[in-house]
């Protein structure tokens, strides 16, 4: 089944064409920088035919209808739109309504949109794509996979604050977790090369943003990001955890700026932030090799967060039995994995040095045969998972 998968984010478009049978990507894309006048357009489509352009895209719209033209110009590999089944789209947020992907009809879509209260910054854009995919694709199905999902495992004492519980009962206000889709995917990936069902992973997803994962037997028991994603680990441009205090101080200084914060906490910390060179781990990697202290410290505070939250994570999990990496930094950082295995060892984790710096981009073991924790690199591939949900749904004919 041609399933198209639609990532929608403020300003861009990330697209995949899937025929699920095979796991073929018969076409891929991405638009940056929608409504300005120097959007970055890349396509390329599985004959090797590319598409590289810099002109103005006005909006959502007329991005996907952009990809679209690609797609139909490249009906040789791609069949065409009329071959098109079905489109998956990733929303991030499902609060405690979407425990699983789901057909999108009238109802879904009005509650996706309630829920956007609790994802300002993401939902609204990603229901873009289902609009624009809705008036130019009216055949195929359309289905929502959500990040929060596979999250909605978590047991009370992992996903509630420590607040009023009336601020729960009335607001929502709880952790929901992110990633949850990449989580999903590398833990099962590992559970189907393993051949076991019963181990206690715990999934490390670094890329721009960052969170761990506690998965016993299938299942998220618990998750570093949580309210919205910039709850944990020490991220691109993000801060990870924080003591409200500090919050509340920072508001209070800004008098009635409270907008800055919040810029400021999602868009200026974390590797950024603290290095105050780059939130691209590439950067600060090269700087810290050239003896730069704020790079060094920024990296050291980056694996500290990921060792602690792994440490807590081997005690939730009554004893992990897997760690795997997965992001832009987990797949291809061998000094990353090397750092938070070294402090990782108190727990079990023993790496072959060789094995992990061998290893960029690709699935393999990186720990030595009689490591205490199996230690895998399993390259996430949340796009896979959405079209299979996708075709998953549409098959069964929900
Ligand atoms: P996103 O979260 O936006 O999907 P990615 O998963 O692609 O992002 O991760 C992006 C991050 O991965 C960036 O910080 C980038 O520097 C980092 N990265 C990519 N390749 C490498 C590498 N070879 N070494 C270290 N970091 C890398």
């Amino acid at each position: 089944m041609k399933i198209l998968v639609l990532n929608c984010g403020s300003s861009s478009l990330k697209f995949q064409l899937i025929e699920t049978v095979g796991e073929r990507v018969l076409a891929h894309g991405r638009v940056e920088r929608i409504g300005e006048q120097d959007a970055g357009i890349q396509f390329a489509a599985a004959g090797g035919s590319e598409k590289r352009e810099t002109r103005r895209v006005e909006d959502h719209s007329a991005a996907i209808a952009s990809a679209f033209d690609f797609l139909k110009e490249e009906a040789k590999v791609t069949g065409g739109l009329e071959e098109i089944t079905g489109v998956g789209h990733r929303i991030v947020h499902g609060g405690d309504r979407f425990t699983a992907s789901v057909l999108i009809t009238a109802g879904v879509l009005r509650e996706i949109e309630s829920v956007s209260r609790l994802a300002p910054l993401h939902n609204p854009h990603n229901l873009k794509g289902y609009y624009a995919s809705r008036s130019l694709l009216p055949e195929a199905r359309q289905v929502a996979v959500f990040d929060t999902a596979f999250h909605h495992t978590l047991p009370a004492r992992a996903f509630l604050y420590g607040l009023p519980y009336e601020y729960y009962q009335r607001e929502k206000l709880r952790r929901y977790g992110f990633h949850g889709t990449s989580h999903r995917f590398v833990s099962g990936r590992y559970a189907q090369i393993r051949g076991r069902g019963n181990d206690r992973i715990i999934t490390c997803h670094l890329g721009n943003g960052c969170s761990i994962c506690a998965v016993a037997e299938g299942k998220s028991i618990d998750t570093s990001m949580g309210f919205t994603p910039m709850e944990g680990l020490l991220m691109g441009t993000r801060s990870g955890d924080l003591d409200p205090g500090a919050v509340l101080y920072l508001l209070d200084r800004a008098g009635d700026g409270s907008r800055e914060v919040g810029e400021v906490l999602n868009g200026k910390s974390g590797l950024a932030g603290v290095s105050g060179l780059s939130p691209d781990m590439r950067d600060v990697l090269d700087s810290a090799a050239k003896g730069n202290e704020r790079a060094q410290i920024a990296i050291d505070l980056f694996c500290y967060r990921v060792i602690k939250y792994a440490g807590a994570y081997h005690a939730a999990l009554d004893g992990a039995t897997a760690l795997v990496f997965a992001g832009g930094i987990g797949e291809n950082s061998p000094e990353i994995r090397q750092r938070v295995c070294r402090g990782l060892r108190a727990i079990g984790v023993t790496i072959d040095e060789t094995r992990n710096q061998n290893t960029r981009g690709e699935e393999a073991r990186i720990s030595v045969p009689d490591s205490f924790i199996d230690v895998w690199v399993i390259p996430t591939n949340e796009e896979l998972l959405i079209a299979q949900d996708t075709a998953g749904l549409i098959e069964a004919g929900g």
